[in-house]
This record gives C-alpha cells, sequence and structure tokens, in this order.
C-alpha cells in the first residue's frame, strides 16, 4: 500500500501534459500510474467507489484528448453486469467499460485496450498476500501500467500528424479480474461495426520490464499469419522478444480471440509484487514501458499499409500448427471456472446455444463426439463443424445433465 501523495482534484493532469506531441512520454506514464494506484482509488475493485475514481480519471483523459465518445448513449461509458462466484456466492452489480474513438476516416479499426480494474482491499480472494484482506491492492503494474499504456498511445495516435490508415478505439476494461466480464461484454456488445475491427492490442502488466534481461512477451502470435514476420521484422528495439502463438490467456485479448480477432497481448512478465498490495508505482520501470509502447506503435506502423489481417484459430503451443474455423456457439465462457468442461458465464440472444435453450450457468461437457474439458477442447470441438450441422449438446445445470440440440 503506497499512497502518491496526490490531490485528488486530478483534474488538471488532462491539460498538463507535455509538448513534445509525437513522442511517447516517459512523464506521462509515470503521472497516469501514480494517480491511478493511489490509495485513493483502493485498488479499483470491480463495482466499488474507488473504481468508479478510476473511470472518471480515464473518462477526463479521453475528453482531453478531443477523442470522440464510443460507449452507451454518447458517452464514455458502456455499463455491463457482473456476477462473481461459480454458486452465486461472491459480489454481484454493475461496473464499466470506457471506450473513445479515434476517426481517421478509414476502413478499418485497431482496438487498444487494457484492463484498469484490481484486487481492491483483497476481497475476492485472488491475493497473493498471506493475509490480504483490508489492504489496498494498489495495482500499479497490474494495470494501471497497461492503462497508461491506452492513455499515452491515445495521445501520441491523436497528435500524429500524418494519419493512419486504421481509426484507433481505445477501450478500458473492467471485470477482469473477476473473470474477463468487461471484454466479453463489449465483444458481445460491440459498440462499432465488428467487422471493421481489423485487430486488437491488450497491454496487461507491461510496467514491470527487467532491465538486464529486457525480456517481453507477446502472446497471440498464432491467431493472424502476418504476426510472426511482422514482429520478427522490428529492427529499431532492443528489447529481447519472446513470442506465444496462443490466442487464448489469462486476459483481455481472449475475449476477441473468441469472436475470430486477431489480438496480441504484451506482457513483461510476473514479479514477486504480483497480486500483492506491494504492487506500488515506484517499482515500474518507467523507461522500460516508453520501449514496449514505441514497439507497439512499431507493429502498428509496419502493417498499417496492409490490408485488414487474416486470422487464425490457434492450438496449444505443443501442436503447433493453427487453422480456421467456421462455427460459433454465442457463448461467454468462463475463465475462472475449475470445474471440468465450459462453464457457460452468458449466451448471446439469436446465436446457436442461446437458440438451442444453454443458459448462464450451464456447464458444456461434449460437443457431438467430443469431450470438453477446457476452454482449450472446446476450441478445437469447435473447429470440427460446419456451419448448418446440427450436433447433440451435453451440459450440466446444477446437478442435471441435459442434452441439447445445437444447429451451428
Ligand atoms: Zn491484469
Amino acid at each position: 500500500m503506497k499512497s502518491a501523495k496526490l490531490l485528488l482534484s486530478f483534474c488538471f493532469f488532462a491539460a498538463g501534459y507535455s509538448v513534445g506531441a509525437q513522442k511517447i512520454d516517459e512523464k506521462n506514464i509515470q503521472s497516469h500510474i501514480k494517480i491511478l494506484s493511489a490509495d485513493e482509488m483502493q485498488g479499483r475493485f470491480t463495482g466499488s467507489d474507488g473504481e468508479r475514481m478510476a473511470l472518471e480519471y480515464i473518462q477526463k483523459q479521453f475528453k482531453g484528448l478531443k477523442l470522440q465518445p464510443l460507449g452507451v448513449n454518447n458517452s464514455y461509458s458502456q455499463a455491463f453486469p457482473f456476477k462473481s462466484g461459480v454458486h452465486g456466492t461472491g459480489t454481484e452489480g454493475t461496473a464499466h467499460n470506457a471506450i473513445a474513438y479515434l476517426d481517421n476516416g478509414a476502413d478499418k479499426t485497431i482496438i487498444i485496450g487494457a484492463h484498469y480494474d484490481h484486487l481492491g482491499l483483497g476481497e475476492n480472494g485472488s491475493s497473493l498476500d498471506a493475509n490480504p484482506k483490508g489492504k489496498i491492492h494498489n495495482g500499479a503494474d497490474d494495470n494501471a501500467s497497461g492503462v497508461a499504456g491506452v492513455l499515452e498511445l491515445a495521445r501520441y495516435f491523436s497528435k500524429n500528424k500524418v494519419k493512419e490508415n486504421n481509426n484507433f478505439l481505445f477501450i478500458c476494461f473492467s471485470g477482469e479480474e473477476m473473470g474477463l466480464y468487461g471484454s466479453k461484454y463489449f465483444t458481445e456488445n460491440p459498440t462499432l461495426d465488428f467487422s471493421k475491427v481489423n485487430y486488437m492490442i491488450n497491454m496487461d502488466m507491461i510496467g514491470r520490464l527487467n532491465p538486464t534481461t529486457k525480456a517481453i512477451t507477446i502472446s497471440g502470435s498464432g491467431t493472424s499469419p502476418v504476426w510472426e514476420n511482422t514482429i520478427k521484422g522490428i529492427t529499431n528495439t532492443d528489447l529481447v522478444i519472446k513470442t506465444d502463438s496462443s490466442g487464448i490467456g489469462p486476459s483481455d485479448h481472449s475475449s476477441f480471440y473468441l469472436k475470430n480477432i486477431p489480438a496480441l497481448h504484451f506482457f513483461t512478465g510476473s514479479h514477486s509484487d504480483y497480486h500483492k498490495p506491494t504492487d506500488d508505482w515506484d517499482k515500474i520501470n518507467y523507461a522500460g514501458e516508453k520501449e514496449v509502447l514505441e514497439l507497439i506503435i512499431s507493429v502498428i506502423e509496419k502493417l498499417d499499409a496492409e490490408p485488414k489481417l487474416a486470422f487464425l484459430t490457434t492450438k496449444n503451443k505443443s501442436m503447433g500448427s493453427a487453422r480456421s474455423f467456421k462455427v460459433t456457439m454465442g457463448v461467454m465462457p468462463s475463465y475462472t471456472s475449475d470445474v471440468p468442461g465450459l462453464l457457460v458465464d452468458g449466451a448471446t440472444e439469436g446465436k446457436p446455444a442461446h437458440k438451442a435453450g444453454i443458459q448462464t450457468g450451464d456447464v458444456i461437457t461434449k460437443i457431438g463426439d467430443y469431450e470438453i474439458k477446457d476452454i482449450q477442447t472446446y476450441m478445437d470441438a469447435l473447429g470440427k463443424f460446419e456451419k448448418g450441422q446440427t450436433v447433440p449438446v451435453k451440459v450440466m445445470r446444477k446437478n442435471e445433465e441435459l442434452t441439447l440440440s445445437v444447429t451451428f
């Protein structure tokens, strides 16, 4: 727990940007992280007052940059319901994504996102502190660092004199720590034409670059055929890049991947303060985060003249190869469930699962002949079907096993 001793009236920060408009500015990164991870924000627990305060801060920044509001009703925010805990034991309520748009007049849009919620006072059980209750979990790296990245990239691309051949949607999610609620809701209820989305860039924990190894992991490099070569072709960085092909990982890019959108996740690695009250602003490598943001800009610029990226599904790392699939169920999978099968967090109206009667809380255990053990086996199974095909789907609802008929 560390207070950055800041004034609560942080409004003037919006106007306080330094003038070097087209460069990533370490000072901006630091001021965003200090504010978002200050004790006043109470660890930004989903649905809490501290989280609302963070939301307000992010919206003010978007407004200061004159970005278009792309939430609901001409605002920067999109409300969504959340309910933690498989058996309805946890908290529930409403939280918000913050969404802004930079219109470059292009026919495709890049989504740049990061979650802004964190563990609050350690109340939901995912703290790694021995005695977490009541301690403020400031989450400077997880994930004030990613939000600072969104805000600084938003400033960079909106002040850039030469306009990209892409529009940008900047989004800060809530509900991530409880199970990707915000990003799942957004991908089910997008506020832009989803067919125009080119790809998604997720930043979750980009503040602790090791100054010696300079190692950064980019996950999702198998979600489009262009990623690997594009990343390999970047020479203006001394970061040591490791790629991981999988589109499924423990953060918001997974929600986009599951909607057939190529997605990358940037991550500077875990550390001993991870999910502890000691994840504070004074431990952030600000120069390192600047390098990460410059790397992201390089990726975006390198692909800017390319048409909309092709999507690929990814397999387990050990399996190597990739393919694309033709069908969708229209369910929001839970990532926090430890029951075997695929726990459904929501079924989109009018999509095959919903039509077949699959409900929130159901656990899918079999699709056709394929046993579903987890999200990976679920993805593998979906790859086996064609549009128009009708298959039996086994689900567990409470203690009852049902067989429903799904038409893709
Ligand atoms: Zn995180």
